[in-house]
């Protein structure tokens, strides 16, 4: 039998104790992990693909078995080139359903031979998502429980930087 090959796609703008969770956890159940960093996001994100990339190597290095690459486009072509047969997706409230199983479905459509996993958020990490973690970020909040200390340094410094740019802005 061949490789098990699965794709986390996202923004994660940046990452969060959630993505590391679902990361942990899917990287024991395949045999290797691509986390598909999204470089078109609608979002217009915070931080470059580079960034992003950057700060999901420093954080899964000790996961031999997960690479971090960044893809434009279609998921399921970035799918077809990669090897993968599988697509892991979190969950963490009922919101976030009805969006991921239209997505799905479409990328079945695209690809049948391509089939989507969902992995349900661990309690502790189930309020947490990049946006609400850029909230806290901006007022000067806590953040020590939405995300290791290398990626609350990278956040704080984005934000001061983007302040500076603000000003200069303003003036
Ligand atoms: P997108 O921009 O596609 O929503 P995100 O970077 O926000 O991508 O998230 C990527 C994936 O990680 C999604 O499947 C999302 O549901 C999942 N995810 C985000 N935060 C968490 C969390 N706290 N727990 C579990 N899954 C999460």
């Amino acid at each position: 039998m061949g490789k098990t090959i699965a794709i986390y796609p996202g923004s994660f703008d940046p990452v969060t104790r959630g993505h590391m969770d679902i990361i942990e956890r899917a990287s024991k159940t395949v045999d290797h992990l691509i986390v598909g960093v999204l470089v078109n996001s609608a979002k217009s994100p915070l931080f470059t693909v580079e960034e992003r990339v950057a700060l999901l190597k420093q954080v899964t290095a000790q996961y031999p078995n997960v690479e971090i690459r960044s893809f434009d486009g279609l998921l399921v072509d970035f799918a077809r080139a990669s090897g993968a047969h599988i697509l892991i997706r979190g969950l963490r409230a009922v919101t976030d359903f009805e969006y991921e199983l239209q997505m799905a479905q479409t990328n079945r459509v695209l690809a049948p031979d391509v089939d989507t996993v969902f992995l349900t958020t661990t309690l502790e990490y189930a309020y947490v998502s990049s946006t609400i973690m850029k909230e806290v970020a901006r007022f000067g909040g806590d953040l020590s429980s939405f995300a290791p200390p290398e990626i609350i340094q990278a956040l704080c410094k984005k934000m001061q930087e983007e302040k500076e740019k603000n000003k200069e802005n303003i003036l």
